[in-house]
């Protein structure tokens, strides 16, 4: 018997943050919030989370905080 093991990153959409003016490109958006998490998966089917970064994204040129 053998396993196939995977990794890798999933990103989760949170919804929109607050109006921010972007100090790289300038434009005032409503910026979005994303949770990105890596996970070991097994058989393609995603079992072990393994870390959680959120970050705040300017919509328009993705330069972004971690928070
Ligand atoms: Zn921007």
């Amino acid at each position: 018997m053998f396993f196939i093991f995977g990794y890798g990153p999933r990103t989760t959409d949170l919804g929109p943050d607050v109006e921010r003016n972007c100090p790289n490109c300038n434009n005032r958006r409503l910026w979005h919030r994303f949770e990105e998490r890596n996970w070991v998966s097994l058989f393609f089917i995603p079992v072990i989370p393994t870390g959680r970064k959120r970050r705040t994204v300017c919509p328009v040129c993705n330069f972004g905080y971690e928070d």
